[in-house]
């Protein structure tokens, strides 16, 4: 048997490596048979070259076959070496024009909005730079794969078709030139024979179906028994069912199964075992069985290695003939000519037919590479294009049935070609024209939906799942349609006519299955069972919309199409009518002496539907008949006779009825799905081609007939009759509460009725209905919307229809109705309607909703008050009608309207009851003013000698007629006006008086028919003391208002105090606090002050007060008191980080005693500042800790927290806490003793420190040896000299509390464990040192915001900051008093070890390698451990001082060993001062101790220069941490930004300011440190350039910078693949903000382990990178995310903006982004405050579904 372990890589056959290329190149070109020849060496070498074993080798597979396969065929076609040969043929090549890049997944692409003839016109990022559209307006998508640059395609581009590149090109071409010419005759011939050869074999071998038969002509001598088992990709399984049956069925690990998944759904099938058929076979019966039981089986096939083998090559082949012709277009066109041959079998039989009708039996793989080679090769081809075209055209129906079949997506179905033939004009015409390409298409698609009702009408009611599938797949086919149609053609031929209307027909047709489908009847009694399928048939409307709207489009480009088309549809719809006046005889109906037949019809008894596709298509067609005027031109070609108003009216009456009863609430039972149909029907999306038409429809009808009629038809359909025809309905009504519901529903109808009245008249910015063009039409859309509120472009965009190519047409005309807003740091640009554009608001505006409408209302009389107008919303001035529509107006002043009008003006006169509602009369009131102003209109347009027979004014002046005798509209008017019910609708009731006095003026002026003289006429007189009263009212009315609106201040500014409560308490606090200082401060005025040191000013003790936010107790802060803590978040960070490359290994053993001063890994203190007593904050914590077990338990929740890390949110204000800092006094002041005796200068205080530090070793040393003789040790007691006055076994008392102590460990603790990321363990020796150095880091990142900000050191910092370092300062100076002190001692003596050489230390880091301000914080802080012993009377002030003058002079030694010295002689100005020459003999004394491996420096100026500079940012967080520690207030001068404060600095912090003289001062000691410091052998290694070191100051860390325009991050991360999967392009690139790596997010193959867990390339890069905190920007996506631990993330709004202001979160709109610098600032800052997890926190308190990601797996 063969051992388990197959060989990795099987030896390569020697033979193959002798094969010569040029020997059997030689041999076919004498062959006299090639065919047999070639097939006989690829017989014999492919199996050897290729599946050798289970794994494929594609790098050696390669070589092989270029050296024994492909090889030949070069030289076979160039005829010697193709090395010289190819790049002959390119020379002579004339280049094409045309770009044709294809684009990768993710590849940026560009279309022009200007100049694109369609959408899908698109440019590669390198033409789009170059071409002139980059300064139009562009659209910015990335690409899905496939589809190539169409750069160069004239018929793509209106404008600018080339870009810089490809216009070259362009100069010499003749059009239709044969690219044959550029190439030699032998050339031809043979490129010829051996494409035709190979093109074959590949076509044969891919398409070839048997699973272990070769074809005859390359079948083997000896053939090995080796088999594949192949698993094939399908879009049915989930990457977790294949691996996890891959895992059982081939018995591999997890990890191989991830591969052979990825690998199966990237290229379509994977080989998963290798074998003897048996063994093959038994691996394909487990995964059938496995993959069958809820659907189809995984695909698999056993197959022989052999046909895999020619099968690889095939593809090889294929990529290779793309690549070949890439060298000539000549190439190209031979290839063309093979592939479109017809073959032996005539048609369809050509190489390109059969490939592209096996195309749903290939695999994924081959499919795209083949269609790879088509799109490089024929639609290259301009001429060759057209003839494959029409081989697509030919095999469309055959295509799309095989698409249906196939799982796989349209992305990798040869159908996806469509595209490029359709949407190209003249082809697309072509195919119309020669292939009746429309209604090849339609036909196709009705194939495909074949079920029906009875009436023939679609039925998707009861689609099986397989049913709804293929419906899915088929509605690829409109799109096909649309493509199609979107480039309309500029001239008509009559084929193009006729094949044009044979396509109409075929449109008809489908339009009449849908007309009426879907009926729904009203259920009465029970609620419906089942809710009925209605979005198939939505979905269909939907997707059609676009096209009807093009067969509109179209027919309007010709007269004689327009007629025709319009003809056509009149007979279908007369057809879906048949039998409409069947049945039952008509009813009469009659009113005001007017009556008219109607058939009997209840909307709410029978069936209705809101499908009416073909009546909506003739409403359309009739319309243009109007626009084109081709109605008046042609009347006598036009069936208008035929016409029935009524019948045209009927279904679109019907409909419009049915939303009005599911508005008042009459189809209660019928379900959701109702109402969800009545909301799309009105929605943005399809109310175009359905509400709209209808409402075209309706207005067609009432224009051709008697209004009087239509009102009565109308009535009748709206089951309103009864109530308007019987004599006082709404009297009887209001008697009769029992029928609430009904007066309620009847109010709505006869609501909505009037509603749908105001629209038919009002609507008129159709161009075509109204005198307006398409222009108006949109201005008025925008109009409307801005009424509402301001809008943001995207939600403008969003509220209008997108015609075909998705545009709005917005932009041309915004500027004229808006003003732009731009944002600011947050939130978006917004759109302000301009108020002169309010007049032309209505009301009753017919796209608004129910709530816009409300809301518009609401925001239009608010602008009125606010601009002290009277609230009166009249109808606007609206332009003519067309011609066509003109009679329409005449509906307002018809009998049955005015009847209307005074019935309702009559109830509301009697308003007593029920039968008449507000909104009613405020709709007749509207009406009215829309007549009037109808008819001032008509007056004022009025030419000479023509009479106006709108007389609205006059009919509404007349009484009523018997028997009622009621008075005139007017008079009901003028009562209406003083009813003290209608309060709201007066100012629209003086508005309607007044333009009713206007009018008459006019008539009374204009003409001698005057208006007869009425009763109800009003005198001058008493309208002016209403005026008069008015205005008082109206004085007394602001006068209100103005006290609302202070309340409401007043209200709000308590709001605004509880809602910051945090704000105001510590602004009070610190007042009080800082009051006790401020007051004191005249005291130390005079004098500098100084922060430290034994002159350091002494600044009297403080009392502070604060108050518990959890029981709001107040308590003075004391060291016996209760301990008061705030709430803190530590974590660690790299945002100083200047080596991100370092990580600690090893958490147990590090010592982070010293810190390297690339500061790689930071432990960082935040507070928010809030003050709780330490019981009750462990109270509460408990309680949260409490909650969140039981929660747990419950239900597995996350929450934005992680109570087992000890994490809780902030009692008050929700910020991400982990532990509590206590409050406390200066600490210095408990110990300090003061003493007035002499204190030690530095060479004195180094010498007795050194001693004591001496003593304190040898003690430890003999402590730690306990059981060493008794004796020795008092012998070494002897030899040991205590320093005097030192007393090392006394130990202080600890003068805090014991809460206090308790708070001061817990904090300690946490910071431990945070920073070293460790168990807690609060005796680790390391505790105290993570609290100095989390001090020292919070400091120094402080510092840094404020340099970078330019901010004063001792400015107004916020309350938060200024309380957190104020506490941690003095915690960590505290800390030592519950450490071990012989612990800290032992700190304290290797830190000072570093500086004052002591024998028993070794190997300390060299000073390079220390960060000087951790050092200084941490001696001066374990200071007192030692100091404490010492009762020789040296203070801790003196201490102090000389710890820092000892460290600030390492550290200017430090900055001049590494201070980059590149001179500058120009700089030189001044002559030498007194720091100068110091600076230069101290350099000079360094280089004397460096054995001169300093470079000699001449000027002390540039010295000094940098010694300053690089010490600034030390003294500075010297500063803050002393002002902290001491409480000595900081000097005014620093307090204020103004240019370098050094000088201040020193005198603050007790330095000379000259800093050398430190030097000078103890020269004796300081030459002897110096000399110490320089002997180290890192400082050697440095200075002799064999390592580096950080020099000073130190740059502060920036995000890295990013690409002003978008785009070409696109391109980056489209070139970037993913690192582990070789080649593959990343689906989620992601680049970190920090560092600029891009990684390969969200995704299988990028996943690592990390602590046990398996994460996501992001989370893995934060553990590197940030120390747990990541800032990604996902390219695809345009998303900041923020990443902290692995269960905390969110997203962010990103930093870049489109010209509107907006970001573009998903790139789904894809204007063009532009880095917004402040909005990235703002990521920065985020990043430099260490609020990154703070906001991650806010962001998922705010939104929950954010804390169910998991963010791990990013
Ligand atoms: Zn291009
Ligand atoms: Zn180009
Ligand atoms: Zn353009
Ligand atoms: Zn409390
Ligand atoms: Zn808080
Ligand atoms: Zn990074
Ligand atoms: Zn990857």
């Amino acid at each position: 048997m063969a051992s388990e372990l197959e060989p990795e890589v099987p030896a390569i056959d020697q033979s193959l490596l002798e094969c010569s290329a040029e020997e059997t190149a030689g041999k076919w070109l004498q062959s006299t048979d090639l065919t047999r020849e070639v097939y006989q060496h690829l017989a014999h070498y492919v199996p050897k070259i290729y599946c050798r074993g289970p794994n494929p080798f594609p790098q050696r597979e390669d070589m092989l076959a270029q050296l024994v396969l492909l090889g030949p065929m070069e030289w076979y076609i160039c005829g010697e070496d193709p090395a010289f040969g190819f790049p002959k043929l390119e020379q002579a090549n004339k280049p094409s024009h045309l770009c044709g890049r294809v684009f990768k997944v993710g590849e940026p692409t560009y279309s022009c909005r200007d100049c694109a003839v369609d959408p899908t016109c698109v440019l590669c990022m390198e033409c789009f730079l170059g071409s002139i559209h980059r300064d139009h307006r562009y659209r910015m998508t990335t690409s899905g794969g496939g589809g190539f640059c169409d750069c160069g395609d004239t018929e793509a581009w209106k404008e600018g078709p080339y870009c810089e590149k490809h216009k070259l090109n362009t100069s010499e071409i003749e059009e239709e030139e044969d690219p044959l010419i550029h190439l030699p005759e032998d050339v031809i011939t043979r490129t010829y024979n051996i494409f035709a050869i190979m093109f074959h074999y590949a076509v044969e071998i891919l398409t070839w179906e048997k699973e272990s038969e070769l074809p005859a002509d390359l079948e083997m001598v000896e053939k090995t028994d080796t088999y594949y088992c192949m698993l094939f990709n399908d879009e049915v399984h989930t990457y977790e069912q294949v691996i996890y049956t891959l895992q059982k069925a081939v018995n591999c690990t997890q990890k191989e199964a991830i591969g052979f998944a990825t690998t199966v759904d990237r290229d379509g099938r994977r080989s998963v075992r290798y074998g003897d058929f048996p063994y093959c076979e038994q691996a394909k019966s487990v995964i059938v069985r496995n993959t069958s039981r809820q659907t189809k089986p995984l695909k698999v096939q056993v197959m022989h290695s052999s046909i895999v083998a020619h099968q690889n090559f095939g593809l090889k082949l294929l990529s290779w003939l793309g690549s070949i012709i890439g060298y000539s277009d000549g190439l190209r066109r031979i290839l063309c000519q093979v592939g479109l041959q017809e073959g032996p079998d005539g048609e369809n039989s050509s190489l390109v037919d059969r490939l592209m009708l096996n195309d749903s039996k290939l695999w994924k793989g081959a499919r795209s590479v083949y269609h790879q080679l088509f799109m490089s090769s024929l639609l290259m081809d301009l001429k060759y294009k057209k003839l494959f075209a029409v081989r697509f055209a030919k095999n469309y129906q055959q295509l799309q049935r095989d698409f249906m079949e196939d799982d796989h997506e349209r992305a990798v179905s040869v159908t996806a070609l469509s595209v490029q033939f359709f949407t190209a004009p003249t082809l697309a015409r072509m195919l119309i024209t020669e292939e009746n390409l429309l209604t090849i298409i339609i036909k196709t698609f009705m194939d495909h939906l074949r079920h029906r009702d009875a009436q023939g009408r679609f039925q998707f009611e009861r689609y099986t799942a397989l049913q709804a599938f293929k419906f899915r797949r088929v509605q690829s086919l409109i799109l096909d349609l649309k493509y199609v149609l979107i480039s309309k053609p500029t001239e008509w031929s009559d084929d193009l006519r006729q094949k044009f209307l044979e396509g109409f027909d075929a449109f008809l047709e489908l339009l009449k299955c849908m007309q009426g489908m879907d009926p729904v009847t009203r259920q009465v009694g029970q609620h419906i069972e089942m809710e009925p399928e209605w979005e198939a048939a939505f979905t269909l409307q939907m997707k059609l919309t676009h096209v009807i709207s093009m067969m509109q489009d179209w027919c309007a480009l010709d007269e004689k199409v327009l007629i025709e088309a319009y003809k056509k549809c009149l007979a279908v719809l007369m057809h879906c009518h048949g039998g409409f006046t069947d049945g039952e005889q008509p009813v009469t109906l009659s009113i005001c002496g007017h009556s008219v037949e109607t058939i009997r019809y209840c909307v709410s008894q029978e069936k209705v539907s809101i499908h009416l596709p073909v009546s909506r298509l003739l409403a359309g067609l009739h319309v243009l008949l109007s626009k084109s005027e081709v109605a008046y031109k042609f009347p006598e070609l036009l069936p208008l006779s035929e016409l029935s108003p009524p019948m045209l009216i009927e279904h679109p009456l019907r409909c419009l009825v049915l939303c009005a009863q599911v508005h008042a609430g009459m189809w209660r039972r019928n379900g959701f799905s109702l109402v969800n149909q009545i909301y799309y029907y009105h929605n943005v999306k399809c109310r175009r081609e359905m509400f709209d038409k209808d409402i075209i429809m309706l207005q067609t009808g009432v224009s051709m007939m008697d209004p009087n009629h239509f009102l009565m038809i109308m009535l009748s359909r709206f089951e309103l009759y009864q109530i308007f025809s019987t004599p006082d309905y709404g009297k009887r009504l209001s008697s009769e509460i029992t029928h609430k519901d009904v007066v309620q529903q009847n109010n709505t109808l006869i609501e909505e009725m009037l509603y749908l009245i105001i629209m038919l008249v009002g609507e008129r910015f159709s161009p075509g209905v109204g005198q307006v063009n398409a222009t108006d039409e949109i201005k008025r859309e925008i109009i409307h919307q801005l009424s509402i509120k301001p809008m943001a472009h995207s939600e403008l965009i969003k509220s209008l229809p997108e015609d075909e190519n998705k545009e709005t047409g917005m932009e041309s005309v915004i500027e004229a109705v808006a003003h732009f807003k731009k944002p600011g740091l947050t939130g978006r640009g917004m759109y302000e309607l301009k108020p002169e554009c309010a007049k032309e608001f209505n009301l009753y505006f017919y796209h608004f909703s129910r709530a816009e409408q409300s809301k518009a209302e609401e925001a239009q009389r608010k602008l009125k008050r606010q601009n002290r107008e009277d609230t009166a919303l009249p109808p606007p001035i609206l332009p003519p009608f067309c011609p066509l529509f003109a009679s329409l107006v005449n509906i307002l002043q018809s009998d049955v309207m005015l009847y209307i009008i005074r019935t309702i003006l009559h109830w509301a006169v009697e308003h007593n009851g029920y039968a008449w509602s507000e909104s009613m009369l405020q709709r007749v009131l509207h009406l009215i003013g829309m007549a009037l102003q109808e008819e001032k209109q008509h007056l004022e347009n009025v030419m000479e000698e023509h009479v106006v027979t709108f007389t609205f004014a006059q009919k509404i002046s007349k009484p009523g007629e018997a028997p009622n005798n009621s008075p005139s509209i007017l008079a009901m008017l003028e009562t209406l006006q003083n009813a003290p019910y209608l309060e709201v609708h007066k100012d629209m009731i003086r508005w309607i008086l007044k333009t009713f006095n206007a009018i008459k003026k006019m008539r009374e002026s204009s003409s001698a028919s005057s208006v007869a003289e009425t009763e109800g006429t009003i005198t001058e007189e008493s309208s002016r003391d209403k005026d008069k009263a008015e205005r008082k009212r109206k004085a007394e009315i602001a006068r209100l208002r103005r006290e609302k609106v202070m309340a409401q201040m007043s209200e709000m500014q308590r709001n605004f105090i509880d809602e910051n409560k945090d704000l105001f308490q510590q602004t009070v606090a610190e007042e009080a606090s800082n009051s006790a200082v401020l007051d004191n401060s005249p005291m130390v005025s005079d004098t500098t002050l100084t922060a430290l040191g034994p002159a350091q000013t002494q600044v009297p003790k403080q009392r502070q007060f604060v108050t518990c936010i959890l029981c709001q107790e107040e308590q003075e802060v004391k060291v016996e008191s209760k301990a008061m803590v705030l709430a803190a978040f530590v974590q660690r960070s790299t945002v100083l980080s200047k080596n991100r490359n370092k990580v600690i290994q090893d958490p147990e053993k590090y010592d982070p005693l010293f810190m390297h001063p690339d500061l790689s890994c930071g432990t960082h203190t935040g507070s928010c500042g809030h003050v709780m007593h330490a019981h009750c904050w462990q109270r509460y914590f408990d309680s949260v800790q409490a909650k969140e077990q039981r929660r747990q338990q419950r239900l597995r929740l996350h929450t934005s927290y992680d109570v087992e890390n000890g994490e809780f949110l902030c009692p008050l204000c929700e910020c991400l806490s982990n532990t509590v800092i206590p409050l406390l006094l200066p600490p210095r002041n408990i110990f300090n003793k003061l003493n007035f005796s002499d204190q030690p200068n530095l060479t004195q205080w180094i010498r007795t420190i050194s001693q004591q530090t001496k003593a304190l070793q040898i003690l430890r040393k003999e402590e730690s040896i306990p059981n060493i003789a008794s004796s020795k040790n008092s012998e070494n007691m002897d030899e040991l000299q205590l320093p005097e006055g030192f007393r090392p076994d006394f130990h202080p008392k600890n003068p805090y509390s014991d809460s206090i102590k308790e708070m001061l460990t817990t904090f300690g603790t946490a910071t431990y464990k945070v920073g070293l990321k460790v168990h807690p363990n609060e005796e680790d020796p390391r505790v105290p040192i993570m609290c100095w150095g989390s001090c020292a880091y919070t400091i120094q990142s402080i510092e840094r915001i404020l340099s970078d900000e330019d901010k004063p050191l001792f400015g107004p910092l916020p309350c938060r900051l200024d309380d957190c370092l104020r506490s941690l300062t003095r915690f960590a100076a505290a800390h030592w008093t519950v450490a071990l002190l012989s612990v800290v001692q032992g700190h304290f003596c290797k830190l000072f070890a570093l500086l004052v050489p002591n024998d028993n230390y070794g190997d300390l880091p060299c000073i390079l390698d220390i960060d000087m301000f951790h050092l200084l914080v941490g001696l001066v802080l374990a200071f007192p451990a030692l100091q404490c012993q010492d009762f020789s009377g040296i203070s801790l002030g003196t201490g102090d001082l000389h710890i820092f003058h000892l460290v600030t002079m390492a550290h200017i030694i430090q900055i001049l060993l590494t201070s980059c010295t590149e001179e500058n002689e120009m700089d030189q100005e001044t002559p030498a001062g007194e720091e100068e020459l110091a600076v230069l003999a101290l350099y000079k004394t360094l280089r004397q101790y460096t054995g001169s491996a300093l470079k000699e420096i001449p000027s002390g100026w540039h010295l000094w220069r940098s010694v300053r500079a690089g010490i600034m940012p030390f003294l500075k967080c010297s500063a803050l941490f002393f002002h902290y520690l001491n409480g000595v207030p900081s000097p005014p001068e620093i307090q204020v930004s103004g240019t370098s404060h050094f000088e201040h600095l020193c005198n603050y912090l007790s330095l000379p300011n000259n800093l050398i003289c430190l030097f000078q001062e103890n020269s004796e000691i300081t030459k002897l440190l110096i000399e110490s410091w320089c002997q180290h052998i890192e400082v050697k290694r440095y200075l002799e350039g064999e390592r580096d070191a950080i020099s000073y100051p130190r740059e502060s860390n920036k995000l890295i910078d990013l690409p002003e325009d978008y785009s070409s991050l696109i391109n980056q991360a489209s070139n970037f693949s993913c690192p582990k999967s070789g080649g593959d392009k990343s689906r989620t690139p992601t680049l970190c903000l920090v560092c600029g790596t891009l990684l390969c997010s969200q995704s299988y193959c990028c996943q690592t382990e990390l602590e046990g867990e398996d994460v996501g390339a992001c989370t893995a890069h934060t553990y590197s990178c940030g120390s747990g905190v990541g800032i990604f920007l996902r390219v695809r996506e345009c998303q900041v995310l923020f990443l902290a631990g692995k269960t905390k993330g969110c997203f962010y709004s990103p930093p870049y903006l489109d010209d509107y202001g907006e970001t573009d979160q998903g790139l789904r709109r894809g204007n063009p982004l532009h880095l917004c610098k402040e909005r990235f600032k703002k990521i920065q800052k985020l990043w430099h405050q260490h609020s990154i997890t703070e906001e991650i926190g806010h962001a998922q308190e705010a939104n929950q579904t954010l804390v169910g990601i998991d963010w791990q797996h990013l």
